[in-house]
């Protein structure tokens, strides 16, 4: 049976786009406003920590090829025993810590957030965070939204600021052959209309692999314009050590930004905050916005401010990290009060050189153990 009718059926739940914001805050501004924050923590390369990715579970209900290949995390593999997660609490006095230091964004991630039980309390209780200044966090998700349909009020209600779901086609045996698994399209649409009737923002991340679902890109594009949602297309990673990345498999942002603008003209936008990783562009003819997120071909380390948590309390400060730079769970779990977890993160951070989509050529090719995406936080 075709797909089609249903996907037409979800079209008239996407709310139309209003409007779309046309005076983009220049980078120089935003680094004004950091300043403002109060604290600004710098590392080796005088970049600022601002985002916080906590990796809340290294459990997924999909399996994508890029990300978690079946072969690898099948029934024998290790997930972490729920005795080695961070606890809720743990998680929140940890972000707090990351608060005070100066982080104004906190993503929940994973594996799959929605995974995890209790997320709704999780943000709920970063939402009361506030920053040095008093003002809210910025609290944000990424999630395959294969379980967001049920979920996306109580999430919206507990305070989250934002939503990012990752799809990667709208034909379903593309969709099912990315994932390798059995969930369906209209499932994750279906949380993605529910996102956007509970007033969540919604970006969606598409990972485009060459010969597998580059040839979704106009439909992708086609299907979320003048709907109020960002599509932003991530170039495919060599994050971890199970996907076979090959560079013959990325299809170059750039690529597909022609493509698109060949039918439907794009004006660039100018970044809305520093350390936004995607570029922007406006379809020129108002129907809305997309994003290319090119870490393989435009790299960015330059302006990474992102540290990584992961599900059982360590430390990354990069997604290309062989090893961690803290273990915040031992300190938890050892007594250790507020104050020394928070030299610990700022040890980590000040020390941190970290470049590697700059020197990725170099050294790609050497023998490398890569964290895997799922336990350091995507
Ligand atoms: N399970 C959630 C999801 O898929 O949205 C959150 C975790 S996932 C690791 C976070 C993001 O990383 C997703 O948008 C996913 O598409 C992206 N991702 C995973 N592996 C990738 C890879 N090898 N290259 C580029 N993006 C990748
Ligand atoms: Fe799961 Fe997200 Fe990784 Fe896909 S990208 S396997 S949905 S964690
Ligand atoms: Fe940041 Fe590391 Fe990615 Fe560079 S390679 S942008 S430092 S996470």
């Amino acid at each position: 049976m075709s797909n089609l009718p249903a996907l037409v059926t979800y079209m008239h739940d996407v709310i139309p786009i209003q409007s779309i914001s046309s005076s983009p805050v220049s980078s120089g501004e935003s680094v004004q406003r950091s300043l403002m924050h109060g604290v600004v923590l710098s590392d080796a390369m005088r970049r600022p920590m601002q985002d916080l990715r906590i990796s809340v579970t290294d459990r997924c209900n999909l399996r994508c090829t890029y990300c978690m290949p079946r072969e690898i995390f099948d029934q024998n593999h290790a997930f972490l025993p729920r005795s080695e997660l961070l606890t809720l609490e743990e998680i929140v006095r940890v972000a707090a810590s990351f608060v005070r230091l100066g982080v104004r964004k906190i993503r929940l991630t994973g594996g799959e957030p929605l995974m995890r039980r209790g997320i709704e309390q999780l943000v709920e209780k970063l939402s009361a965070l506030r920053t040095n200044t008093g003002d809210a966090v910025d609290i944000a998700m990424t999630s395959n939204g294969v379980l967001l349909e049920a979920r996306a009020q109580a999430l919206k209600n507990a305070g989250l600021s934002r939503i990012t779901v990752s799809l990667d086609a709208l034909d379903e045996a593309i969709f099912q052959r990315m994932s390798d698994s059995h969930a369906s399209v209209n499932s994750v649409l279906a949380g993605i209309a529910a996102a956007q009737r509970a007033g969540l923002p919604v970006k969606i991340n598409m990972v485009v692999k060459r010969g597998v679902n580059d040839g979704e890109i106009m439909r992708m594009a086609e299907y979320f314009r003048n709907t109020g949602i960002v599509l932003r297309f991530v170039e495919y990673m060599d994050v971890g050590s199970t996907n076979g990345w090959v560079m013959d498999e990325v299809v170059p942002a750039r690529e597909i930004v022609e493509m698109i603008s060949a039918r439907y003209p794009l004006v660039p936008l100018v970044a809305s905050c520093t350390g936004e990783v995607a570029s922007r562009w406006a379809y020129a003819d108002g129907a809305g916005e997309i994003g290319q997120i090119a870490s393989v071909t435009q790299v960015f380390c330059h302006e990474c401010t992102r540290i990584r948590l992961s599900t059982d309390g360590k430390l990354y400060t990069c997604l290309f990290a062989e090893q961690s730079n803290a273990d915040l769970r031992a300190l938890l779990r050892g007594g250790r009060s507020d104050e020394d977890i928070g030299h610990a993160i700022e040890n980590c951070w000040q020390n941190r050189t970290d470049r590697y989509s700059e020197i990725r050529n170099e050294v790609a090719r050497l023998p490398r153990n890569k964290i895997e995406m799922s336990y350091i936080g995507g």
